[in-house]
């Protein structure tokens, strides 16, 4: 049965795709079967992973909204072991088309169902909001990463985001786990990045994952080459810090998906 991890924080910009591409392709590499669903109208994971719009034939929106199976919509991705389900920008009326829909919290996760066993781990991207698409990918999850920028106001908004993962939990999905929290955009060179990293360190003392994603010109300018960092730059401090992300998400679930 695949582990199933939502990339999630309402807050834009803070490196959630950016993990869920890397994050994904290193796992891929590393020798697990993995997929990862793009539930951002935005579709950034879709075009960081190398899959122009243009490729894209059925979205997870046709999923979602109009009932056809996960199985249309996966396509391979350019790195070996990763599929994708593509977001599209019709995913942006998704949010209010859900509402009206018959088990609207449950889609993504009744869609999901027929495919989980053939993969280690599958990854959904989220939008920056806490509307219905989140909440059908926390309603799906096993586990919601969440990834916080290391600046200022990083703290802001957590407490509605954790709010809303204890609301799924005790309503649609007592299963939901925090998988842990990940330090992005780190800028050693700071005194505000320290301290920024020490209080979130306070505030989840147990859920810090060790890894710390460095700011970094190649983490940024990848995608704009349709590659994950760590095909684009194997060797660059990005890529080694989601290489060992990797590890340590597989470590956390005690599986033996990374390989050296
Ligand atoms: P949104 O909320 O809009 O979906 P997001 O949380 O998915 O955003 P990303 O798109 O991953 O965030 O990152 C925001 C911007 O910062 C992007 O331009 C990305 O390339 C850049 N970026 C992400 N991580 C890093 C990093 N570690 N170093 C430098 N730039 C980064
Ligand atoms: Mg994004």
């Amino acid at each position: 049965m695949g582990r199933l991890i939502a990339v999630a924080n309402q807050k834009g910009g803070v490196g959630k795709s950016t993990t869920a591409v890397n994050l994904s392709a290193a796992l891929a590499l590393g020798g697990s079967h993995v997929l990862l669903v793009d539930l951002d109208p935005q579709a950034h994971s879709t075009s960081g992973i190398g899959v122009a719009k243009a490729a894209v034939g059925v979205s997870i929106y046709d999923v979602l909204i109009n009932g056809l199976s996960m199985t249309s919509a996966l396509m391979p991705a350019p790195v070996k072991g990763l599929d994708l389900a593509p977001g599209s920008i019709h995913l942006a009326g998704a949010e209010v088309e859900l509402v009206s829909l018959p088990r609207r919290e449950f889609r993504l996760r009744e869609s999901l169902k027929p495919v989980l066993d053939w993969y280690d781990l599958i990854f959904v991207d989220c939008p920056p909001s806490l509307g219905m698409l989140t909440v059908n990918a926390l309603v799906a999850a096993n586990e919601v990463l969440i990834p916080i920028q290391c600046e200022y106001y990083a703290l802001e908004g957590l407490s509605q985001l954790m709010e809303s993962v204890n609301l799924i939990r005790r309503k649609l999905n007592p299963d939901l786990r925090i998988g842990g929290v990940l330090l992005t955009m780190f800028d050693a060179r700071t005194n505000l990045a320290e301290q920024v990293a020490a209080e979130i360190r306070r505030h989840f003392p147990n859920e810090v994952f060790q890894t710390v994603i460095p700011r970094s010109v190649r983490l940024a300018e990848a995608p704009s080459f349709g590659q994950p960092v760590v095909t684009y730059d194997p060797t660059s401090r990005g890529a080694e810090a989601y290489v060992a992300l990797a590890r340590e998400v597989s470590a956390r679930a005690g599986q033996p998906v990374v390989a050296e």
